[in-house]
């Protein structure tokens, strides 16, 4: 079964070329990139590119390579996230006290072309041996502050289901852990994977299950996933969204409106929008902080609280993660002042005082 939706799959500039996805005469210049950076493509998005418009555009643009992958900037790094200095053992990474990721294996569907992991996934990339699987348990199990474990990869849902199935149940054994996360790209980019034997581990598992879908274009909501997306929350198992914020994709207020409804009308909450992380060859998917900021404010003004993820940007060299808003409110000696939607300010009168509540 799974040989056979393996070949669902485009593998490399020559699974690209022999699909007619892209131009014979443009692989060769192409090898020097498809050497640094995986290429993979699911069959179902290389027909929509295949079928042009402005879709298809989007989506080449986010899965097929490109010559403007080969430019550095100077602030690229391979890890801009500091991944490395944070992993206390193979494929765990410990940078939040409460929470941990661990990393099974390093394949996705599809590879994202801004991708922050990029230089250090594909299939070449080791997956962790039964070994190093005990010897992360054993990690987790000794910390009890970690409360979440986020799966991470590559995509964890690339695994066999076996391997998956284990995973899931020896981590939700472990008695300090709250909730197990898997994020992953297969429900947008491979809904097919999403089978009834995938939706029987979502059911098992013995504590609260997220799974954090990676979607960045209201046109990756078809209805096959929005059917998939319900078959996954029929399992119990809560959907949230992350979402990249990409130059060309859908750094406009109307998109990024289109993209959270649809998120939310196929029963997925945005979680995070993040800014792209300083991954070599992404220079051409970047979006300044202040119009970044701008954007979101922008789309805020016209949506439900429920549609309105926070904008996450990564500090470097290992700082975290931290949400960025403009501020909406300030304080003078007589009152507070807040700002509505329409960017008009309104005096609040506390009149409980600074200190009320203390005892
Ligand atoms: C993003 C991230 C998490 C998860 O953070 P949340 O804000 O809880 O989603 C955990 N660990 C690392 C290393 C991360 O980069
Ligand atoms: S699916 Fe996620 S990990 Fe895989 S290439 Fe895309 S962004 Fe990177």
């Amino acid at each position: 079964m799974s040989n056979e939706r393996q070949e669902q799959a485009l593998i490399g500039l020559d699974g690209l070329v022999a699909e007619g996805v892209l131009a014979k005469e443009q692989a060769p210049s192409l090898r020097a990139i498809e050497a640094r950076y995986a290429v993979r493509m699911p069959r179902g998005i290389a027909q929509r590119i295949k079928q042009g418009g402005a879709i298809g555009a989007m989506l080449a643009k986010q899965y097929v390579p490109s010559l403007a992958e080969g430019y550095q900037d100077k602030d690229e790094e391979d890890d801009p996230t500091y991944d490395e200095a944070y992993s206390p053992v193979k494929g765990v990474v410990h940078r939040y006290p409460d929470r941990v990721l661990l990393k099974p294996l390093a394949v996705c569907p599809v590879y994202c072309r801004f991708c922050f992991r990029r230089a250090r996934i594909g299939p070449k990339e080791p997956m962790l041996s039964p070994d190093d699987l005990q010897q992360a348990y054993a990690y987790i199990r000794s910390h009890k502050e970690i409360f979440d474990v986020i799966l991470t990869g590559g995509d964890p849902l690339m695994l066999g289901l076996r391997r998956l199935e284990e995973i899931i149940t020896s981590l939700s054994s472990i008695e300090h852990i709250g909730v197990i996360r898997v994020h992953s790209r297969v429900l947008m980019a491979e809904p097919a994977r999403m089978t009834d034997g995938m939706m029987a581990v979502f059911s098992a598992c013995a504590k609260p299950l997220y799974l954090v879908v990676h979607c960045n274009h209201p046109a990756e909501v078809t209805q096959e996933v929005r059917v998939a997306c319900q078959r996954v929350r029929r399992t119990g198992v809560i959907v949230l969204g992350q979402s990249v914020l990409l130059k060309g994709i859908n750094d406009d207020p109307t998109t990024l409106v289109q993209l959270w409804r649809g998120m939310v009308a196929a029963g997925i909450k945005p979680y995070a929008l993040h800014h792209l992380d300083r991954a070599p060859g992404t220079a051409h998917f970047r979006v300044g902080l202040k119009r970044g900021l701008a954007l979101v404010e922008q789309a805020r003004a016209g949506l439900s609280g429920l549609c309105v993820p926070p904008f996450m940007v990564e500090i470097p060299r290992g700082g975290g993660k931290v949400a960025l808003q403009v501020s909406n409110y300030r304080q003078d000696k007589d009152a507070w002042w807040l700002q509505d939607a329409q960017g008009d300010w309104h005096a609040y009168v506390d009149s409980c005082g600074d200190s009320c509540g203390e005892s």
